[in-house]
């Protein structure tokens, strides 16, 4: 079984609301879709977001990433040979991360198609059925409390609620919250980036002072900064989870040697897919570092390929893949299920989705 062609399409999803972070506003999900064909006809599919203010990936340049680098690259190679692929897809461009992820999922959908065998299976098999938190918006506060209400009442008993604009502030945002939605509730805080390290440690301090009992804050301060990072993890009692300062396998290893956090966030889009992905389950393992699985906008391929990894390996203790939930409609046909704040895998062979309303070319 060859690989005979590595095509794109663009889908474009309207979200349910504007999804608000520190660094970015955004409407619609509009992503990058991969379709790989081997020559007995049996397909994979992949998806790539274009997170330009985190990756650097913008839609043109993944496409152009694969178009002129990946797929000539890849043609014609044995899919049996998944390891000398992967070195291939890895070694035939540098970053281009989202790009990669899109081919090496696809590639990964199609592996286990021909095995027959779901991928949780193949990936380790630990548990069907994970729980995901959902994100709450970053907004005014009485907007972030209605949001984190109407969560509840959906059946999410766990928030990832975004923060990291206005100092002290977001500690109120955080104290009206878990007022509004009781002590049952696990919150999660995502500073993605916006704090300095002092700013963190003055509201992480205040936030356990006053008993708002938070899961894990994560990323509090600029990417690059693991020496503050490292300030906040050895200052505060909350969990610290490293997201946009943890990319690939080395940065993985760098964390976890510096102690500059207590948690990791693999993310596909950051690592470029699930082969560099397990590489961090396993330094993680090594180092006793739990792990989170999160995504970015993304729709039901790329955060099923994620929920396939959480899935598999014991390592990743949380779940942060509430893309589907975020969007308006699902495009696609099967693939795991999405109850509100459970994914329950199937039996379907690869990923497991179908009916892919996408013009490859
Ligand atoms: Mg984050």
């Amino acid at each position: 079984m060859k690989i005979k062609s590595i095509k794109t399409g663009i889908i474009r999803i309207p979200l349910v609301t504007p999804f608000k972070t520190a660094l970015r506003t955004v409407e619609y999900v509009e992503d990058v879709i991969v379709c790989v064909e081997a020559d007995n006809g049996e397909v994979g599919f992949g998806e790539a977001p274009p997170t330009a203010v985190i990756t650097g990936d913008t839609l043109g340049s993944i496409q152009t990433a694969i178009h002129d680098f990946i797929a000539p690259a890849l043609q014609g190679m044995e899919l049996d040979s998944l390891d000398l692929i992967m070195q291939k897809l890895h070694g035939c461009i540098l970053k281009n991360t989202s790009a990669k992820a899109a081919v090496d999922m696809a590639i990964y959908d199609l592996y286990a198609k021909s095995l027959k065998t779901p991928l949780y299976k193949l990936l380790g098999g630990n548990a069907p059925e994970i729980e995901t938190d959902l994100t709450i918006s970053v907004n005014d506060i009485p907007q972030m409390v209605t949001d984190s209400l109407a969560a509840v009442k959906k059946g999410f008993k766990i928030l990832k609620v975004k923060v990291g604009k206005e100092g002290l502030k977001d500690m109120e945002r955080i104290s009206e919250i878990r007022k509004a939605v009781g002590a049952d509730v696990k919150i999660r805080v995502d500073a993605n980036q916006g704090w300095t390290a002092k700013e963190a440690i003055q509201i992480i301090k205040a936030m356990e002072d006053k008993g708002l009992d938070i899961d894990l804050v994560e990323q509090p301060v600029k990417a690059h900064d693991l020496a503050g990072m490292k300030l906040v993890t050895e200052n505060t009692y909350t969990r610290i989870l490293a997201d946009e300062s943890v990319f690939g396998a080395a940065d993985a290893i760098t964390i976890c040697e510096s102690r500059a956090a207590d948690m990791m966030n693999i993310k596909l889009m950051k690592t470029g897919g699930l082969y560099e992905a397990l590489k961090i389950c396993s330094i993680a393992e090594i180092y006793n570092v739990e792990c989170m699985v999160g995504c970015m906008l993304e729709s039901k391929i790329a955060v099923s390929a994620a929920a396939h990894l959480a899935a598999a390996k014991h390592v990743v203790t949380a779940v942060d893949l509430d893309g589907p939930s975020l969007c308006k409609e699902d495009p696609y046909e099967s693939g795991p299920l999405y109850e509100e704040s459970r994914i329950r895998m199937t039996d379907a062979y690869g990923i497991g989705i179908t009916g892919v309303p996408v013009n490859f070319a």
